[in-house]
Order: structure tokens, then C-alpha cells, then sequence
């Protein structure tokens, strides 16, 4: 692999500002107004493949933004590797708190800075570069196939409908995704588990209209006390959620698992003041890093009802309502889950008054086996260019696509990410450091070789 090495060596200020060229395409999938620049930065990058070295890419409409196909077969017999990323960008809002152009990058302090920088253009662009130095010098040990969408900001709405039209096209024996982040340069680790959701309305209505409280209250169910009441009772002292049969699926860590997931470096105190809290709280029995990582957890997103206006309004609201969305875990199933909210929403509900409870949108959790080909290869590929053994990391946040993956294409996902929290992605001034650019480069080459002679 020095070969790939010399030539990414060689060759790093052009990648960057190929990088450069990417950047300032404004493929905001948010905004329709930016429809041309979807197709104009698909365009970009099945030429750029093409380029790179892969037999063919193509630009394959979707009843949304196109997806970007390509592949290089070296071997019918080797082992194929399915690289994923998305080349739609979040919209820049607020734009004046950007100290540059969001679409004219720029490096300063070592970092690149634009939209898109990390999440995912600077990131899916090293898979491009990796897989060129790789053909340029004849050291591509796999079979490669590229999957570039351009709707994963906006939900990867009609990437389930892409993945089963084209099961074939897509089979392969690992998914490489980066598109995720380390605990940090010196903390290198692998993401491999994603929380899942399941997101609930519910609407308590009580009388028909509403009621004047100094005749009525005391007497009649009033909507926005019950919710309270309700919602409140939906997570016991223990910090657990009260719903039967909640936890029934939930895998629990082995020891071994949660001693080696609790070695990411946490700083409590640090953390409270990060956030202005008092205190930290949640289940009991578990850190913090569990319980954003591999507990399941229960949160009203929003809640209203009655006079909220200026001054005072004495009155019973006929209805009150919340969100509420559970994050889930392995092995748990948002349908599951959602009915067993429902059924218990109804059931605590009292006579006095009516309930509607509706399931608006969810994904399911995704993990990683640490003891997959992938895993390991991916393991031996950052400890030689990190100097260190990565750690197994379990993010709270979800990529429900990843999980779609696995159903519909019977494939597991390798979440093999080099951003940073620093990067900033989603915010004004997202950047990109250069060394992670470089590092994550000079590692794909080396996973390509450990997964092509995993056992
Ligand atoms: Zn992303």
C-alpha cells in the first residue's frame, strides 16, 4: 500500500482543491430553487469517477434529487465494497454568521471551511481520491461500487425506493460509510450503533369547547392538567420509561462491551457547563454516555394548549397536545414500539376524557458488529494511521437510512467517519480539518487491503 500512500503523498494539494470545486456547487436539497445544482453537482461527480478510474458512472434520475452509480469490477471473485455518502448540503441560515462565503471555501488555521466541508463532501471526496490512488496504482484490492445521494439531509426520501429497484446493481459485501465522527484525533473511534425513533402526537380533549374556570373548574377534566399528568407519568423516579413491554427487546451490553464503551474520555463537569445544567439526569444505573448511546430514552418535543397569548385568559382548554419521540436501541422496533405507546396512552388515559394518539414518522436502530470483517479491517486501518486502537462508539443521533440499507439490501454498514465535533456540521462555519481530510485518505487504502484479506 505505500504505492496508494506516495501517490495521495503526491497528489494532496490537487485533491484538495478538486475538493474546492465540489464545495462551491450550492446542492442545498432543502430549496427547490437549488433543483439545477442537485443535477449539476451529480454531474460533477460521476465525471470525477470516471476520472478516478471506475469502469462507469452514471446519473440516475429518482423521483427526487439523482443518485450518483459507479463501479470498478477488478475481480467477479473478490470482495465488493459499497461506498455511500450524499452530496446534498444543509441550507446556510443564518448566513450572517458566517465569516465567509458558505460556497467559496477557504483554509484557515488548517481547516477548510465552506458548506459541506465535512457533512459529506469533504468526506465522501476522500473515498473519491482513496479509490483513485488506489487504481492509478494498481493496488485496488476489491471490487468498488459508489452510491452518491442527494437527499440524505432532506430524509433520503426515494433512496428506499433506489436501493429496491436496484438490488443487483447494489449487491456488495460491506456498506462504507463516512459520514459520522471520532472522539477525536487522539480518541480515534468507529461508530457502531445508531439510535433508531419512533415519533407520537397525542391530543387530549376534554370538553367540547372552552370553559369559563371560574364556573367550571374544580369540576371538569381540564386537558392541559391531564397531559401533564400523563406525560409526566411516562418516565418513573428511576428515569425509566413506564410504558409495559418498553424494554423487552433492548439488548443489553455485555460487560466486556460497556467497559470498553465507557473508556471514551467524558468529562462530566465539563459537560454540565457546555450546557448551563445543574446536573445531569436520566436512567438510573447507566453514565451518560450510555444513556445517549445504547439506552433507550422518552422526550416531549413540544406541548401547548390553552390561552397563551399576552395577559390572562381564565379558561379550561377544550384540547391540549405534545410530541413526544422515543429514541430507540438495538433490537427494539419503532412499529412495536409505537403501538405499545398508543395502547398505553389509551389505557392511563381517565373517562373524563378522549385521547388521539397518532405515530407521525420512525427508523430503526442500527449496530455494528466489533466482530465483523469490516469492523476489523476498518480497526487495523485507523490503529496504523492513528497510532492507536479505535473504540467502539454508540451515537445518540440517528442515519435511519443506514438501517434501511440492512433491510432492504440485506447489507451491514461500516460507519468509518472522520469528523470532528469542532467541524461544526449543520452550523455557520462548518469546517474540515485538513489532517482529518489527509488521515482519512491514508486510511481507506489500508481498510480496502485488511477487508480483501479478512478472513
Ligand atoms: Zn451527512
Amino acid at each position: 500500500m505505500t504505492e496508494a500512500k506516495n501517490y495521495i503523498e503526491a497528489n494532496k494539494e490537487r485533491f484538495v482543491n478538486e475538493l474546492f470545486d465540489l464545495l462551491r456547487i450550492p446542492s442545498i436539497s432543502a430549496q427547490s430553487e437549488h433543483r439545477p445544482d442537485m443535477q449539476r453537482c451529480a454531474e460533477f461527480l460521476a465525471a470525477a469517477l470516471v476520472e478516478a478510474g471506475a469502469d462507469r458512472a452514471e446519473v440516475m434520475p429518482t423521483a427526487g434529487n439523482p443518485v450518483v452509480y459507479a463501479e470498478k469490477i477488478v475481480d467477479p471473485s473478490a470482495r465488493t465494497v459499497l461506498v455511500y455518502g450524499h452530496y446534498d448540503v444543509m441550507p446556510v441560515d443564518p448566513r450572517e454568521e458566517w465569516h465567509t462565503d458558505p460556497f467559496e471555501p477557504v483554509i484557515e488555521n488548517g481547516r477548510i471551511r465552506g458548506r459541506g466541508a465535512d457533512d459529506d463532501k469533504g468526506q465522501l471526496w476522500m473515498h473519491a481520491k482513496a479509490f483513485e490512488a488506489m487504481c492509478a496504482t494498481g493496488t485496488l484490492p476489491c471490487n468498488v461500487k459508489f452510491m452518491l445521494e442527494g437527499e440524505e439531509e432532506i430524509g433520503s426520501e426515494h433512496l428506499y425506493d433506489f436501493c429496491r429497484e436496484h438490488r443487483q446493481l447494489l449487491a456488495a459485501d460491506i456498506i462504507l460509510v463516512s459520514d459520522t465522527s471520532m472522539i477525536s484525533m487522539d480518541t480515534p473511534s468507529i461508530t457502531c450503533g445508531l439510535r433508531g425513533l419512533a415519533y407520537m402526537e397525542v391530543e387530549v380533549t376534554g370538553p367540547d369547547k372552552d370553559l369559563h374556570s371560574g364556573l367550571f373548574g374544580g369540576a371538569v377534566a381540564n386537558p392541559a392538567n391531564v397531559l401533564a399528568r400523563l406525560v409526566a407519568g411516562l418516565i418513573d423516579r428511576d428515569g425509566r420509561v413506564t410504558i409495559p413491554g418498553f424494554y423487552d427487546d433492548v439488548r443489553e451490553l455485555t460487560p466486556a462491551e460497556r467497559e470498553a464503551f465507557n473508556r471514551a474520555p467524558f468529562d462530566a463537569e465539563a459537560y454540565k457547563r457546555s450546557l448551563s445544567i445543574g446536573d445531569v439526569e436520566g436512567e438510573a444505573g447507566y453514565t451518560t454516555l450510555e444513556r445517549t448511546g445504547v439506552r433507550p430514552s422518552l422526550d416531549v418535543n413540544g406541548i401547548w394548549g390553552g390561552y397563551i397569548g399576552e395577559g390572562t385568559k381564565t379558561v379550561i382548554p377544550s384540547k391540549a397536545s405534545a410530541k413526544i419521540s422515543m429514541r430507540l436501541v438495538p433490537n427494539q422496533d419503532y412499529r412495536k414500539i409505537s403501538e405499545l405507546f398508543e395502547k398505553h396512552f389509551r389505557a392511563v388515559a381517565p373517562a373524563s376524557v378522549k385521547v388521539e394518539v397518532r405515530a407521525l414518522h420512525g427508523g430503526m436502530p442500527y449496530v455494528a458488529p466489533t466482530d465483523m470483517p469490516a469492523y476489523k479491517a476498518a480497526e487495523k486501518a485507523i490503529e496504523e494511521t492513528f497510532g492507536k486502537k479505535p473504540l467502539p462508539f454508540y451515537s445518540g443521533g440517528s442515519i435511519p437510512v443506514i438501517s434501511g440499507f440492512e433491510s432492504i439490501l440485506g447489507i451491514k454498514s461500516l460507519l468509518m467517519g472522520f469528523g470532528l465535533a469542532e467541524d461544526a456540521i449543520h452550523s455557520p462555519n462548518e469546517s474540515y480539518g485538513l489532517d482529518q481530510f489527509y488521515r482519512g485518505l491514508e486510511t481507506i487504502p489500508l481498510f480496502y487491503k485488511y477487508f480483501a484479506e479478512a478472513e
